[in-house]
């Protein structure tokens, strides 16, 4: 069973764990007695974190400080997480870089910039990563979203770079699986999540319910200690993944009479 599994063995590099679902990836990961390398670029508070993930029983709780903007941190918290654990039987990426929930107003370098944040180092971290997953028969969790399968308004640059993701690893799942593979490969499709960067963006501008982080980020570790293909969280995001598609103009009302626009 995946708690014994991961209580034994894990050596787990979560990134993006400085807060949010991150941030409870790490203390779940802590209690099942876990090896933890978390990043993000907040040292300090990457600090708190790992210490946190002591006094809740993790076997290791190692941090580096990266930002996932440059073209060479990615590949240094691998390498980091690599030599410090031995090896890898989880790679969780989850970390995003911020992005205004707002009308696109033509930044064009930001959406460059995303693109690198939130989808050419999960990219290189995860090639970086392949070699020791395979060893160790190891599972690759990507952290996606409803925004990288169905699209919305004010989140041009966000849900471009979730798109992405679900397109590269959706191809590479399918590699994975043909050439046999110990590796599995998981993509979570998460709905509105209650951490405090979510929350301050949505605030007064849609009446979504918001799912707890802590509830989030258990299933998605269960998701990765299960070798299962999806995580759909909330159950809901599933359904309406699946009436896109069949019932576009049912959707399209729906997403464009959702939101108060007056904080837009
Ligand atoms: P948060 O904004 O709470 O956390 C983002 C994390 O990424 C922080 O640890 C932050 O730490 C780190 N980060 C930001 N910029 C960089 C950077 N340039 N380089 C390295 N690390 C960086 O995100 P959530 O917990 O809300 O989201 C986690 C995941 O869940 C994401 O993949 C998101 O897309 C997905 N998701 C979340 C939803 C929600 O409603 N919350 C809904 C759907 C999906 P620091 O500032 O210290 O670098």
């Amino acid at each position: 069973n995946f708690f014994l599994k991961l209580k034994l063995w894990a050596r787990v590099l979560v990134t993006g764990a400085s807060t949010g679902i991150g941030e409870q990836m790490a203390y779940h990961y802590a209690r099942f007695g876990a090896q933890i390398v978390i990043t993000a670029r907040r040292e300090k508070v990457l600090e708190q974190v790992a210490e946190k993930c002591m006094s809740l029983g993790a076997q290791k709780a190692l941090y580096i400080s990266a930002d996932m903007g440059t073209d060479s941190d990615p590949a240094k918290a691998v390498d980091f997480a690599l030599e410090k654990l031995g090896g890898l039987d989880y790679l969780v990426l989850n970390h995003i870089g911020p992005s205004p929930f707002t009308m696109w107003k033509g930044d064009v370098e930001h959406v460059k910039w995303l693109m690198k944040v939130n989808f050419f180092s999960y990219v290189q971290m995860a090639w970086k990563a392949m070699d020791s997953l395979e060893q160790s028969k190891g599972s690759l969790v990507v952290v996606s979203s409803l925004l990288g399968k169905m699209t919305s308004p004010f989140v041009a640059p966000y849900t471009s770079t979730k798109f992405a993701l679900n397109g590269f690893f959706g191809a590479l799942y399918h590699e994975l699986a043909m050439k046999k593979s110990n590796v599995s490969l998981s993509i979570c499709t998460l709905g509105l999540i209650d951490t405090d960067s979510a929350m301050e963006k949505v605030r007064g501008v849609t009446d979504l319910p918001a799912y707890p982080a802590t509830d989030a980020a258990l299933k998605i570790i269960i998701t990765g200690a299960t070798r299962q293909q999806e995580l759909f969280y909330p159950w809901f995001t599933q359904i309406a993944n699946l009436i896109k598609d069949w019932f576009p103009f049912v959707t399209n009302y729906a997403i464009q009479n959702s939101y108060n626009t007056s904080r837009t």
